[in-house]
């Protein structure tokens, strides 16, 4: 069997290399269809009136309400755009909290008293849906009786086409409430979470004498993921149920020899993402890096950052994209946080930064950051809110994958700390003494050549280990895991960040009034931040033990499982916090605290029913199969006259093996035969008793695997879904 995938799999490569590649297309120019199927500024100009797009681009930038006379003249400019484009449907797409999107066609169509119908789109359809939500969780926010949930047309996020082989679809970017008004998706707390962040923002930019009036959270996130082979995916019940192989040994070269990472991507794989990338820039989703990454057939993509609200869009559809292309080269695309076990996970670096209305970036440090007051306030802004709020921002980036990653030495640790780099941590030191005087300089790299040109030296090296690292002129949590929804992440990111904002230019505000130089006031708040929370800082290699120890001297939180984390979210400050800037107020986090709780319930549940029925109807029958095999090659030996002693010891080991590997296997699916009283006491079992088993079986799994004939194996090998592309 497992060599049946792998044929498949080589006359796949094969075909594919004869036809000189699937590729659907010729090479793009990327500038000439970017953003051709979006309702873009540029569409909405030219087909709007000029009141009404003024109108459409003061709630875009400034958040104004839209009238219903204007949604109307929107609505139709809107409907002739896509109808002229093929469109037929409209779809209000939105955020559920199930973490992949959601999608309700309806026809432009709409029946006329003569027995024809007209195309119709009214502005009313544009901002307002009502999907049935009574099948979306809602984590007790709402009981099914009450199945009333409203989505409403986000306009700051710009409406695009969907084409799908013959059909194509207005695709409009929602938020998803309940009839009460409570979030029931991820969408509109992130958008209360960037009005919040603006206003105490504005406030702070005031002191400094801007006149900025809105502040916009940046983002731009990094996606990794696997590409393997189809043929394979289809011949593995854990990936398609799980996502994640749940049985498979190491195989004989990993990644020990790191001559992937950043190497020459193969043929296929490069075409998959060129296509994939094309499809992108339609959609107007600014796609910009691509490379291999540490693993085996792991890769990366990165656009070019945007408003916050608009990336977590824009990222939701590159997910959506990679999936949905991969198969048109026989590739499946991975994004799980650990698809294979023993090999480097995926994770999302997620970019971040503020920027007010003119496009300044606030966290741009610029040539003598030491003497640069407004950009030292806001990150020493972060390093409160990060300092402050490490709980719920660990939380954010909870969940069942991201516990094989997170402190499993190839990603950051579970314990959150900020790396600041040689050049901001001394102007930090000096401001802990009294106030920053100079700021150290990287000079020329000079490499000794003299062809080569002498290239400006950035003042400290990177840090691959931090958790939550400064990179220039923006933020990168890189905790953030690759399949979710980067959404809530940047939600609590920018209420923590709001928090601090508000604490600053409430004292600075303060001091000023009283009629104290500014200057001096900045000097004294910096220098108070600095004390409180230098612990968070650490440049250090975040994988060591020993950071483990100072962190823990430090009383930083060092969460090491989701069920650990999540209750970061109920804490009381936590609920204040988000309640006070009206983010989330306590009944809507409750409801994601259970959501969440259940969400990793599910999922461990998942994984050990898919390991019992893998052990009893896969690998089971193929050992005792193979054991037969060998008691009857030891018998037919020693029938012969010869003892066999190579051949009966190898069937006591494998006996003892599948013998042990049956046990385990009734014990876990007795184990899973339970029911809790709560959503807690259910994740915490899951993790206490499931996890521990799932793992003692594996590891059986993996030791009969080794030993059994590759030809009889039930499934592909690590070896060949890692290297066969
Ligand atoms: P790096 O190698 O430092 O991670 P890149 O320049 O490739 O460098 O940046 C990685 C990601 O960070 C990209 O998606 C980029 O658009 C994003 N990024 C750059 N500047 C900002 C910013 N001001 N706010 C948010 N994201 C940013
Ligand atoms: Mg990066």
């Amino acid at each position: 069997m497992g060599s049946t995938a792998l044929t498949e799999a080589a006359k796949g490569i094969r075909d594919w290399s004869m036809k000189g590649g699937h590729i659907s297309s010729a090479p793009v120019n990327a500038a000439e269809i970017f953003g051709s199927r979006v309702f873009s500024d540029k569409a909405q100009q030219e087909r709007l009136p000029k009141p009404v797009y003024q109108a459409l681009r003061a709630t875009i930038t400034r958040g104004e309400a839209l009238d219903a006379a204007t949604a109307n003249t929107v609505a139709t400019a809107l409907k002739d755009w896509a109808v002229e484009h093929g469109a037929t449907h409209f779809t209000h797409w939105f955020q559920p909290m199930t973490g992949v999107t959601a999608e309700k066609h309806d026809s432009f169509l709409a029946p006329t008293s003569d027995g024809t119908a007209i195309a119709e789109f009214r502005g009313k359809e544009l901002i307002q849906g009502e999907p049935d939500a009574s099948s979306f969780p809602s984590g007790g926010m709402r009981s099914t009786f009450e199945a009333r949930g409203y989505t409403a047309w986000d306009p700051t996020s710009p409406p695009w086409l969907h084409m799908n082989g013959n059909s194509v679809t207005l695709v409009l970017p929602t938020a998803f409430v309940s009839w009460t008004g409570e979030a029931l998706d991820k969408k509109t707390p992130l958008l209360r979470s960037m009005e919040a962040v603006s206003r105490q923002a504005v406030r702070v930019l005031k002191l400094f004498g801007s006149n900025a009036e809105r502040v916009f959270a940046t983002c731009g996130p990094e996606q990794e993921y696997f590409l393997i082979d189809r043929s394979f995916y289809f011949a593995r019940p854990d990936l398609i149920n799980a996502g994640r192989t749940l049985f498979g040994a190491a195989p004989p070269k990993g990644q020990e020899l790191e001559d992937q990472y950043f190497g020459s991507i193969p043929e296929r794989v490069l075409a998959c993402m060129a296509e994939t990338e094309s499809e992108l820039y339609k959609v107007g989703v600014p796609v910009k890096t691509r490379h291999n990454e540490v693993a085996p057939s792991q890769y990366e993509i990165a656009p070019i950052f945007e408003n916050a609200n608009v990336a977590v869009d824009h990222q939701m559809m590159t997910m959506e994209t990679l999936k949905r292309i991969a198969p048109r080269y026989g590739l499946e695309c991975l994004l799980h946080e650990k698809p294979f076990g023993g090999v480097n996970g995926s994770g999302k670096h997620n970019n971040w930064s503020l920027s007010d209305e003119f496009g300044n970036n606030l966290l741009s440090p610029g040539d003598n950051p030491h003497d640069n007051m407004q950009f030292l306030v806001f990150c020493a802004a972060v390093l409160r809110a990060v300092d402050r709020w490490q709980g719920p921002l660990r939380a954010s980036v909870a969940n069942a994958g991201n516990d094989h990653r997170l402190g499993a030495n190839e990603a950051p640790p579970a314990i959150l700390s900020i790396f600041l780099g040689d050049m901001l941590t001394d102007i930090f030191e000096q401001i802990e003494k009294g106030s920053a005087k100079s700021t150290k300089q990287g000079g020329l790299l000079d490499m000794g050549v003299s062809v080569l040109p002498k290239l400006p030296r950035d003042a400290g090296d990177r840090n691959r280990t931090s958790p939550f690292a400064f990179t220039g002129n923006k933020f990168e949590f890189r905790a953030v895991s690759s399949g979710q929804n980067i959404s809530f992440p940047n939600t609590i990111l920018n209420a923590a960040m709001t928090d601090s904002l508000d604490s600053i230019a409430t004292e600075l505000e303060k001091s000023t009034a009283k009629g104290e130089d500014l200057a001096k006031a900045v000097a004294k708040l910096l220098t108070k931040i600095v004390k409180e929370h230098k612990r968070i800082i650490f440049n250090g290699n975040n994988y060591s033990a020993a950071w483990e120890k100072e962190a823990a001297k430090r009383k930083l939180l060092n969460l090491k499982n989701t069920v650990a984390a999540l209750p970061q979210l109920v804490t009381k400050e936590t609920l204040a916090l988000l309640d006070k800037y009206k983010v989330l107020n306590p009944r809507e986090i409750h409801g994601r605290y259970e959501i969440f709780l259940e969400n990793y319930s599910k999922t461990i549940n998942v994984e050990g029913n898919i390991m019992v029925l893998m052990a009893n109807r896969y690998i089971l029958p193929t050992a005792l199969e193979y054991q037969k095999n060998i008691g009857l090659s030891v018998s037919a030996v020693k029938a012969a006259g010869s003892p066999s002693v190579q051949g009966r010891k190898l069937l006591v080991t494998y006996t003892k093996l599948v013998d042990r590997f049956k046990a385990q296997t009734d014990a876990l699916d007795k184990l899973l035969d339970h029911e809790s009283t709560s959503a807690e006491t259910h994740a915490k079992y899951m993790r206490d008793q499931i996890v521990p088993a799932m793992a003692k079986l594996r590891e059986t799994g993996d030791k009969i695997e080794v030993l059994t004939p590759h030809e009889n194996w039930p499934m592909p090998t690590y070896r060949e879904m890692l290297f066969v592309k």
